[in-house]
């Protein structure tokens, strides 16, 4: 049997390179609390993304909940119910009850047409997720917000280097947090960040994750402990030399799954968006079973056979979990769109180092399907 192909492989840069940085580290003996490389990366991340503010945390999940308090969220947030569960505990844990809306067929994000109807009193929020990289309709979900005085906290954990018309897409709504997990397009092991728009928010979002301390003797908010270490900011450090090449390879293998699975029926994929810089986090493909005469879930345990684990990436709903889906807005029938794609969607592998050969294999597996007239 071949070496087990998952549906991603973090990247790491050659382990002489981080070596240096770890001496640094045995050196200096500082290892958090806002060192050296954490203070580093904060500047080079604003540069490479073309960020105003930026602050790094330990995780993407723990920005989020951050994230919430910084803007003082209450009541109740609408997000979407196709995505990674983060976002959604995020809200429950800050006490807010999530009202979930439906997804767009195009990009698999959060409806613009089906938010206005979901705004009550007691809505103060929109958590939208760029699923997948692909941007969000930014400007009508901005527009929505400001016209109802809403916030809108962008969840960016698969967008890292996205851009829309040459900016980047965590400089939309209030605030974007950012996922490093190994998973990621660009990871610090774990890790993440709040993309904010002026000093004293970020200040303000500094002292929360660092437990509202501003001095040896003053503690002025009750903060939580977030903050990303001198390990993960060295590594953070080190992978902004590569992600560019990186996204590249991703990229190059999008291309050849486009090329090699475009003309099978009922197979179809996520387009690329005009003016939008990509990054290729994931390769979601939808299978229609009646036109490709699979399931998804067949498929998908025809890879499992050839030592290829692809993730049914999102599956089930959010809305759908036991904690969640006995909302009002959670029940089934009323999110049409999400329904469908969940039971449709399959994500290939794709990483910077997937060979040819096994995108070759993979794109194979895909083809062998029964032909329609022998059914
Ligand atoms: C990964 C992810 C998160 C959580 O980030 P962590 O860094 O793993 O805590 C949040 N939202 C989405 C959409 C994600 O994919």
């Amino acid at each position: 049997m071949t070496n087990p192909i998952y549906v991603t492989r973090p990247f790491l840069p050659p382990l002489e390179e981080f070596t240096e940085y770890l001496e640094k580290i045995w050196d200096s003996h500082i290892l958090t609390n806002g060192g050296p490389f954490h203070q580093e990366l904060e500047q080079k991340l604003c540069e490479y993304l073309g960020v105003k503010y930026i602050s790094l945390f330990s995780n993407g999940t723990l920005a989020l909940l951050t994230a919430l308090q910084a803007l003082r969220i209450t009541g109740e947030v609408i997000t979407t119910p196709y995505s990674f569960v983060a976002a959604t505990h995020a809200l429950w844990w800050n006490n807010i009850k999530p009202v979930f809306t439906d997804i767009e067929p195009e990009t698999l994000n959060l409806d613009p047409d089906k938010i206005e109807s979901a705004i009550t009193p007691q809505t103060t929020a929109i958590l939208p997720v760029h699923v997948y990289g692909n941007p969000c309709d930014t400007e009508r979900i901005d527009e929505i917000a400001e016209r109802y005085g809403l916030k809108v906290i962008y969840d960016a954990a698969h967008a890292f280097g996205v851009k829309i018309a040459g900016t980047s897409v965590a400089n939309f709504g209030d605030l974007s947090v950012l996922s490093f997990h190994a998973t990621k397009v660009f990871n610090t092991f774990e890790g993440g960040a709040i993309i904010c728009h002026d000093e004293n928010t970020k200040k303000h979002i500094d002292q929360l994750k660092n437990f509202g301390i501003i001095n040896e003797t003053t503690v002025v908010t009750p903060g939580i402990n977030a903050k990303i270490n001198e390990f993960q900011a060295a590594l953070g450090l080190l992978q902004l030399k590569y992600i560019d090449v990186a996204v590249d390879k991703r990229k190059q293998i999008t291309e050849t799954y486009r090329a090699a699975l475009g003309d099978i029926p009922g197979i179809s994929f996520i387009w690329d968006q005009p003016d939008v810089k990509h990054n290729y986090a994931y390769f979601p493909i939808l299978i229609n079973p009646k036109e490709f005469g699979k399931t998804r879930d067949e498929v998908y345990e025809e890879f499992k056979t050839n030592n290829i684990f692809c993730r049914r990436y999102f599956y089930p709903l959010i809305s759908q979990y036991p904690m969640y889906c006995n909302l009002e807005s959670a029940q089934r029938g009323r999110m049409p769109v999400a329904e469908k794609i969940t039971q449709e969607v399959l994500c290939l592998p794709i990483y910077p180092d997937l060979g040819a050969e096994d995108v070759r294999n993979i794109c194979n597996i895909v083809h062998e399907r029964p032909s329609p007239h022998r059914r």
